[in-house]
């Protein structure tokens, strides 16, 4: 028996993906962008104020299961919610981040692209955030503190020029 012709897997997750859930509309989000390849929400316990994440709409767990085109379209993607994170004065700089697997702190098992704000006066809360990191429920947020957020930087990236 050849497994030539399978796709490549190389985690095999039996719970069901919270991202295709969203991507699906099974599950609530606070949409900040919504493209054919990439959807953007907002994380439910973020690290600062517009922590938004990108996922590509094909599941997919490692970045190297995408294609090119995949990885171009989420690395694109959030430069302009980047820029829409300074543009709506929520960002001086940001990070980007993508946990690469479970074992590099990966959480939902479908490849994401993290864009954080980070700002001049934020050190002292993300050393709060860093310590207190395993007990999410401190830093939930509620949906109608999300999609106000998720609001003002779906504006900002419809002002941004093209
Ligand atoms: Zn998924």
């Amino acid at each position: 028996m050849s497994s030539t012709a399978l796709p490549r897997v190389r985690e095999v997750d039996v719970a069901p993906c919270v991202f295709c859930g969203i991507l699906g509309g099974e599950l609530e989000a606070s949409i900040v962008l919504d493209e054919p390849e990439v959807l953007g929400f907002l994380d439910l316990h973020p690290w600062s104020t517009g922590h938004a994440l990108l996922v590509p709409r094909r599941h997919a767990q490692h970045l190297d299961e995408l294609t090119e085109a995949e990885r171009a379209s989420l690395i694109e993607a959030g430069n302009r919610v980047s820029r829409a994170m300074r543009d709506a004065g929520l960002a001086d700089d940001v990070h980007f981040v993508i946990n690469d697997g479970p074992r590099a702190a990966q959480t939902v098992p479908h490849a994401h692209l993290h864009v954080v704000p980070r700002s001049r006066h934020d050190r002292r809360r993300m050393l709060a955030r860093l310590l207190t990191a395993m007990v999410p429920p401190l830093w939930k947020r509620s949906r109608d503190d999300l999609d106000r957020t998720a609001a003002t930087l779906r504006e900002a990236l419809a002002q941004a020029p093209k």
